[in-house]
């Protein structure tokens, strides 16, 4: 079993299996990873409400919205132009190449789908991972900035490593299975907001025992 697959079982043991991502279509899932950056998830559910409310949920509804009355109702998400501008790119994208299915783009193979949501303005690695994995069911690891803070903490990260780097080395590590990097990417996000907080509470951490930098003389 390598290093990562055991912090997988440790922390699989304290939390059990968590539900992650709540959406109603892949699609919906897409429109959440790009309102989500820089922001929290509860503002990113009310931006979703606004949408749903005027049944704007699809690639072709979005594309028909008025600029300013997609800016209104993305709003509570924050930076609310600029995720109007990449929305739009989206739509746009799917509608020229996807027959307004962002299915279609995922079909494809992995790489290809990845690179493509990657040339979007606006949808970097992050969000490109979040889609295929959440929307599309398809094995990329998502790394965020609680994977880095933990991962570091735990000495498997120097900290200057790149977003491609310490994906890689997930991907290396563990077997190419989505549904195991949905599960870890949502226990290191638990286990970041129970334990390993900015000032981590280690005394009571189930990983203290192989953590480097654990602090539990206090
Ligand atoms: S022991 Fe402390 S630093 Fe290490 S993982 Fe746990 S909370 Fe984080």
């Amino acid at each position: 079993m390598t290093g990562l697959e055991t912090i997988f079982e440790k922390l699989t043991t304290t939390y059990g299996s968590l539900y992650w991502w709540p959406a109603e279509t892949p699609f919906e899932v897409a429109i959440g990873a790009i309102l989500t950056q820089n922001t929290n998830w509860k503002n990113v559910e009310m931006a979703i409400t606004n949408l749903r409310d005027e049944q704007t949920l699809t690639p072709q509804t979005i594309a028909e919205l008025p600029r300013q009355k997609l800016e209104q109702l993305i709003r509570p998400s924050g930076f609310f132009r600029q995720k109007t501008e990449r929305l739009q790119l989206l739509v746009e994208h799917l509608q020229s190449r996807h027959n307004n299915q962002l299915e279609q783009l995922l079909s494809q193979p992995i790489d290809v789908a990845r690179n493509e949501l990657l040339q979007l303005k606006g949808i970097g690695p992050e969000t490109a991972d979040s889609i295929l994995l959440y929307a599309g069911g398809l094995p990329s690891f998502v790394v965020d900035a609680y994977t880095r803070r933990l991962f570091e903490r735990l000495g498997f990260l120097c900290g200057n490593e790149s977003y491609e780097q310490i994906r890689t080395l997930f991907m290396d590590q563990l077997p190419t299975d989505s549904t195991l990097f949905n599960e870890y990417h949502a226990l290191i996000v638990e286990h970041c907001k129970r334990f390993c907080r900015k000032r981590p509470l280690c005394i009571d951490c189930p990983l203290s025992d192989i953590c480097i930098k654990a602090n539990v003389s206090s």
